[in-house]
């Protein structure tokens, strides 16, 4: 097994004494599709971002490619976050003013890829998803699941080690939803490992591995 991420003992408490993690312990291998569910309020969120070094935590140790992120500089953190995670977010976060291929292409500036280069393999991220017929169209000429496509799209341009799905099918009808799903699916397939946030239990249940998280604390690992 290929470690992606390893979380070991982590306690995340937030200022005003509310515990968002409770001595978390999680490992999550190369090639996997999990999903993470809980209630609202159980700290999804609050795993998801410790998971993407977008928090650290106040106990415990986070491993990501090996090494403890606890331990790096903010450049050496984000710079490893920028060539090896990506984030899928409920309300899509795309760019209002710039196309589609914009919006992916700039997920590519901060990893140093030249400008024509950060086009094609925008092009050929948004094809994979299936809107090559809509490399030039803005956010608002898009429905929610193009949208969320094209998030997708800017999460796997990098081919990152591991991609972090929060809530992604929460804004979209339940058939757009799915098809959101499928798609992660067929990711998932080709390679990627994915962990999928979600309060769905019919979505969790369709992975192959569920986590699930209750008061901060994770009460269920299974496969
Ligand atoms: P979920 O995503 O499962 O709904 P969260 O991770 O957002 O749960 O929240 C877990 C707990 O931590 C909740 O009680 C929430 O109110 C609290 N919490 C989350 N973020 C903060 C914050 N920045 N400051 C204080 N409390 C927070
Ligand atoms: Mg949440």
């Amino acid at each position: 097994m290929t470690e992606v991420l390893a979380l070991e003992g982590v306690t995340r408490e937030y200022p005003g004494g509310v515990t968002g993690l409770a001595d978390v312990s999680l490992t999550v291998a190369r090639g996997e599709l999990l999903a993470i569910v809980g209630p609202s309020g159980s700290g999804k969120s609050t795993l998801l971002n410790i998971m993407g070094t977008l928090d650290l935590p106040t106990r415990g140790t986070v491993r990501i490619a090996g090494k403890d992120v606890t331990r790096l500089s903010d450049r050496r953190l984000s710079d490893l976050r920028g060539a090896r995670i990506g984030f899928v977010f409920q309300q899509f976060h795309l760019i209002e003013g710039l196309s589609a291929v914009e919006n992916v292409a700039t997920g590519l500036l901060y990893v140093g890829v030249p400008r024509r280069r950060r086009r094609l393999m925008a092009e050929a991220a948004l094809e994979r998803v299936g809107l090559g017929p809509r490399l030039r169209h803005l956010p608002h000429q898009l429905s929610g699941g193009e949208k969320q496509r094209v998030a997708i799209a800017r999460a796997v341009v990098n081919t990152p080690d591991l991609i972090l799905a929060d809530e992604p099918t929460g804004a979209l009808d339940t058939a757009t939803g799915q098809d959101v799903l499928q798609l992660l699916t067929e990711l998932h397939r080709d390679g990627s490992t994915i962990a999928v946030i979600t309060h769905d239990r019919d979505i969790a249940a369709s992975l192959p591995r569920q986590i699930t998280v209750r008061d901060g604390r994770l009460i269920g690992d299974v496969r």
